[in-house]
């Protein structure tokens, strides 16, 4: 029988909000994984953050969580460490890993803790009605800048990689197959796997058109073990064109496996 990981509770995300795109790849990703033997659907532990992407665990039937804002990531850390057998993968905001748990997620990139985090980047705290979050853009107008944003944003990519992760890409949640297939090379990853999706949040900061026309993929002209090439691509993030695809790539000793 077809492995079912769908629940019976009501999806209460917009209608056509892209976070519905990202269940969909995690779902496959690891059905895939199931029906292939590569993994066992009882060690698979996913964790999600404060934000609309925290609803994404209600809609998943494997292991799962909520954590408090911003400290997903140093759950997921601790599950880990408890039972090094499992695949751990954290579902997060940027409001909830780049505003309010800044600090965790740079220092599990740091030690490279064997977990794989998901970042739906929509650069808005939709949740709380559209508020700038770290990666808004300068001038973005929200509840409490009516002025727009006098900051720069952060770029997720560009930390992750500065921070020391070994694994670090940039998805769009509209290309399910794509946003899948990287999905599964994080969770194969041996090593702190970071994933930026970009979400477009239709409601509050509907940025679907201006990726539509900015994003492409990396080719094998990128070399991912490269880290001059990897800064290099993860810089051009606020150019006129968005790479998406695997950044960088390396190994060195897990934090699980010094400690
Ligand atoms: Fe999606 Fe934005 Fe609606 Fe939240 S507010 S469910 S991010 S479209």
């Amino acid at each position: 029988m077809a492995l079912d990981l769908t629940t019976d509770i009501k999806i209460t995300w917009c209608p056509g909000c892209p976070n519905s795109q990202i269940l969909v790849a995690f779902r496959q990703a690891v059905e895939e994984f199931v029906s292939a033997g590569t993994m066992e659907l009882h060690n698979i532990v996913a964790g999600a953050g404060v934000g609309c992407h925290g609803k994404i665990s209600d809609y998943l039937e494997v292991n799962s969580f909520n954590s408090l804002h911003g400290r997903m990531v140093p759950s997921l850390t601790g599950i880990k460490l408890a039972n090094p057998k499992l695949n751990v993968v954290g579902f997060s905001g940027d409001g909830d890993s780049f505003s309010e748990g800044f600090n965790h997620i740079t220092h599990a990139a740091r030690s490279n803790s064997d977990i794989s985090i998901f970042l739906h980047n929509n650069q808005v705290f939709a949740l709380t009605t559209g508020q700038a979050t770290a990666t808004s853009p300068k001038g973005f107008k929200g509840g409490t800048m009516p002025e727009g944003s006098i900051n720069e944003p952060i770029n997720p990519a560009l930390i992750m990689l500065t921070m020391g992760a070994t694994f670090i890409a940039r998805t769009f949640a509209s290309d399910i197959k794509k946003t899948k297939e990287i999905m599964k090379e994080a969770m194969l990853h041996k090593g702190f796997a970071f994933v930026e999706i970009i979400q477009p949040c239709i409601t509050f900061f509907d940025t679907r058109e201006y990726y539509k026309e900015r994003v492409y993929w990396l080719d094998d002209k990128h070399k991912k073990s490269n880290l001059d090439s990897a800064f290099k691509v993860a810089r051009m993030n606020t150019a006129d064109k968005v790479p998406c695809g695997i950044i960088y790539q390396t190994s060195k000793p897990t934090f699980e496996e010094l400690v």
